[in-house]
């Protein structure tokens, strides 16, 4: 293994066999998954690959399949129905009260089941001053919404001084009373929660942050100093989790994952069903079994640990929740 390769992100199916964490009698069929799908898999996420373990839980996460090539007749390109709810370029309204707000669709690793994967990448998605203006123009014109969400793509790969300007013009409008972002950055590329990173985000507003972890592991020092950091600024930190086949499809891997959320003061807010993003079949589990595996948490983990089960409804109908009903439809 060259380990030099593992001192930057990896992007290319050569890399990841480079740096031994893809046999090389799989890179030829990487690599056709690469020309559809970015990858993007950071050092620290490589340290965390147990390259000997072929069912490992981070490596599924982030290795290409040549499964992702293949579309099931149930899965569709815009699963959450983003397009037709969108006003303004990087602005989605689906619900009255909270909007989102895209201002880039990169990320600090690409993530094999992403349910917005025929639209993220290292290239795509930043809007220029011009749009990201007229963005924020929209949410100072709709008194309605309350919540500005900022998602992507990752917002924690903004520049500071980008970051800040977005905080800025949504703390500034009087009818903004939340900001909520999502991200992985902070496991998956915690380097970049910088004190210039924390410092951006200042706002007098009620700030969220919702970070985004699958597994235990992925809870790593560098990981648990960069939340530290968060949340001695005062950001409330929130935990969002994909149910995932071979990842966090046990109990056990439940338990563990939402047990280190809480000690790094990160309450567990959702826990989604699979979105049915084209090339994901694999990660797929039943929402029966879904509801078997949270309902055994009830009794062994305390209440803090348990997050709200939800499943996106079809063609932007918003999430509800994962009940028996969800079950028989
Ligand atoms: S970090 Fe989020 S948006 Fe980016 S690839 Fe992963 S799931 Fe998709």
């Amino acid at each position: 293994m060259d380990q030099t390769i593992r001192e930057q992100t990896i992007r290319t199916a050569s890399g990841l066999v480079a740096a031994g964490l893809l046999p090389p009698g799989r890179e030829s069929e990487a690599a056709a998954v690469a020309t559809r799908y970015a990858i993007a898999v950071t050092p620290i996420v490589a340290g965390m690959i147990d390259a000997a373990d072929p069912a490992d839980p981070i490596a599924r996460q982030y290795i290409p399949d040549g499964a992702e090539l293949t579309t099931a007749a149930w899965e569709i390109d815009d699963p959450t129905a983003d397009a037709p709810f969108t006003p303004i370029k990087g602005v989605v309204h689906r619900y009255p009260d909270r909007a989102l707000l895209k201002p880039l669709l990169a990320c600090p690793v690409y993530c094999r089941f992403c349910f917005r994967r025929e639209v993220v990448g290292p290239g795509g998605g930043l809007l220029s001053d011009a749009e990201l203006e007229a963005a924020l123009d929209w949410f100072a014109a709709t008194p309605a919404v309350t919540e500005a969400i900022l998602t992507g793509g990752d917002p924690l790969m903004l520049s500071p001084r980008r970051l800040a300007r977005i905080m800025q013009r949504l703390s500034a409008i009087p009818h903004i009373q939340v900001i909520r972002l999502h991200s992985r950055v902070p496991v998956s590329d915690p380097d970049r929660v910088t004190e210039a990173q924390v410092a951006a985000l200042e706002t007098e507003k009620a700030l969220f942050l919702c970070v985004h972890a699958n597994h235990a592991r992925e809870f790593s020092a560098p990981a648990a100093a960069a939340l530290r950091r968060l949340n001695r600024s005062g950001v409330v930190l929130l935990g969002q989790s994909v149910l995932l086949r071979g990842v966090n499809d046990t109990s056990e891997a439940l338990e563990a994952l939402f047990r280190a959320m809480l000690r790094h003061r990160v309450k567990p807010y959702y826990l989604h069903q699979l979105d049915a993003a084209p090339g994901t079949a694999r990660f797929a589990v039943p929402p029966e079994e879904g509801l078997r595996l949270v309902a055994n948490l009830r009794g062994r983990v305390t209440g803090l640990a348990w997050p709200t089960y939800v499943v996106e409804s079809p063609g932007g109908g918003g999430k509800r929740l994962v009940t028996a009903q969800v079950q028989a439809a």
